[in-house]
């Protein structure tokens, strides 16, 4: 959030003065608050917490108001869209769910492309191979399906598949989802176009606001038609796609952000006008936080130059020894064909003297690297290293904080990026109100995106559900029974690797509540040593 600069911040920020950060919610709460009976997450894709305000975000600044605001929230990593979709949907790390980035190089999926992790052809062939475990974890729309209790799923990007990807048909009382304008079952879709005109093309400048409105209509006018279901997630791709084209701070970018704000605005006017606010928690919140790109690099072209069989793709599938460097924006991943240790370590030391890398992970212990396990991305299928570009706090000509590397043809049009290590993409948003929820708070503990799904799960009664889940039911937020805080920690992980000329150092913060871990940033240079 930015700066605290009216009296409910300052309220808000003297009570967070308490032990751990956590506050005595108790005290703040309305007597015998009633339970919720319906939660509604609503997703700002890619909004960054310093864009919340009360100019530019007033529907989202009140409800910050009768609500908790959680100042030191995190996505996971890689922080991109699908990855943190997926942790949404499922409570649990990439390294459970299986879904690491948000283009991946799969070889069961497709042994010579990288494969669109949320395209609907990766999700089919992905089931086909996995058995129907491409996502490896449940989802929250799964567990209340199976429990017998409805959900509507609504997205103007298809990440919103990744929530409730099963075939279903068109039964009365099937919970539908719907996807970049598509259905599931697909005779959802039929009322769709008579009502609200085609799903909305993208136009040249990338503003997507369109497509959100089409799809907040779709969702109050169509899918809440007979009442709301015990959950609802409404996944909105704006600020990201403006941000993408135009930099976080751009003017295209704060009317992405307002245009978010209004859909939201709708929503809570509906759940109001149904008479349903004080039986209903929203969450809003976003996947990931962003960045400006400060500096291009094609690795792939970087890495063919160092003597290195580079492609970003593996046409007649991998060969021993050769490289497929996957870029996510500010991190890549790198698979080795044949898992090669010697070209494996050639790599790794090959990156430690890069101006351009930042943290190094790798799948087996190399010096001065840390495990995938350190970032929840070690899963089966995990590529050989992963590279998280180098990053600095300094201001974009917006004024906006964070300067990333990312992975990109130098002249790739693109001003906005995220999946780095740098604290702007690895902090995003989260605001929750309802009656579960303290009113006017700032929680200052660290959260994150994998613990919104047993916060749900929680409060909608399936407890056992949500302890199963690897993040951590937000209790210090919750005015009724929650599990209690446990321990509080943060830690700085170091690694380095001296060679003759100097020495290559990287670090990872980490923070930890009750076990559950968030990074918070990483980054990493290389240091000549002086002659
Ligand atoms: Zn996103
Ligand atoms: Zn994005």
């Amino acid at each position: 959030m930015r700066p605290p600069t009216d009296s409910l911040a300052r309220s808000a920020a003297r009570l967070a003065g308490a032990a751990l950060g956590a506050l005595a919610l108790g005290a703040l709460a309305a007597p015998e608050p009633a339970p919720a009976h319906r939660v509604v997450v609503v997703v700002f894709d890619g909004m960054r917490p310093d864009f919340v305000s009360a100019e530019t975000t007033p529907n989202l600044w009140k409800l910050a108001t009768r609500g908790v605001v959680f100042a030191h929230h995190h996505p996971v990593f890689l922080c991109s869209t699908e990855v943190n979709g997926t942790a949404i949907a499922t409570g649990a790390f990439p390294s459970h769910s299986t879904v690491i980035a948000n283009v991946d190089f799969r070889p069961r999926i497709d042994p010579q492309m990288t494969v669109a992790i949320e395209a609907p052809g990766t999700i089919r062939r992905g089931d086909e191979v996995s058995g129907g475990h491409y996502i490896a974890a449940l989802t929250v729309a799964e567990i209340l399906h199976a429990h017998g209790l409805k959900t509507v799923i609504a997205g103007s990007k298809q990440v919103a598949l990744l929530h409730d990807r099963a075939r279903r048909p068109n039964a009365p009382g099937v919970s539908p989802v719907l996807y970049e304008g598509t259905t599931l079952p697909p005779a959802a879709e039929l009322p769709l176009p008579a009502l609200l005109g085609d799903f909305p093309p993208v136009p040249d400048d990338q503003f997507k606001g369109a497509r959100d409105a089409w799809t907040t209509s779709a969702l109050i006018g169509t899918f809440w038609k007979d009442g709301l279901p015990p959950y609802t997630l409404l996944w909105l791709s704006e600020p990201d796609f403006s941000q993408h084209a135009t930099a976080p701070g751009s003017e295209q970018s704060l009317k992405a952000v307002k245009s978010s704000d209004d859909n939201l605005g709708r929503v809570l006017a509906e759940i109001d006008r149904r008479g349903l606010t004080a039986t209903t928690d929203v969450f809003v919140v976003s996947d990931h936080g962003f960045s400006t790109i400060g500096w291009k690099v094609d690795i792939a072209v970087e890495l063919s130059q160092a003597g290195f069989q580079t492609g970003r793709a593996a046409l007649g599938g991998l060969k021993p020894g050769a490289v497929v460097a996957v870029s996510n924006g500010g991190s890549t991943l790198l698979y080795v064909g044949g898992h090669d240790p010697d070209v494996c370590r050639r790599l790794a030391a090959y990156l430690q003297l890069q101006d351009w890398a930042g943290v190094v992970f790798s799948s087996k212990p190399l010096p001065g690297t840390f495990s995938l396990a350190e970032a929840h991305i070690d899963t089966p299928e995990a590529p050989d290293l992963v590279v998280s570009l180098h990053w600095t706090l300094a201001k974009s000509k917006n004024g906006t904080p964070g300067l990333q590397t990312s992975d990109l043809a130098p002249t790739a049009k693109k001003e906005g990026n995220h999946a780095s290590l740098c604290p702007t993409d690895m902090h995003n948003m989260l605001v929750a109100a309802g009656p579960d929820l303290g009113r006017g708070v700032l929680d200052t503990l660290p959260s994150g995106n994998t613990d919104i799904a047993p916060t749900v799960l929680w409060i909608l009664g399936l407890r056992k559900e949500a302890s199963k889940m690897d993040g951590r039911v937000l209790g210090e937020a919750l005015v009724t029974e929650a599990p209690p805080l446990k321990s509080y920690q943060v830690k700085r992980l170091e690694a380095s690797r001296s060679t003759m000329g100097g020495a290559w150092r990287q670090y990872l913060q980490v923070s930890e509540v009750n076990g559950v871990r968030y990074l918070d940033e990483g980054n990493g240079s290389f240091q000549p040593q002086p002659h």
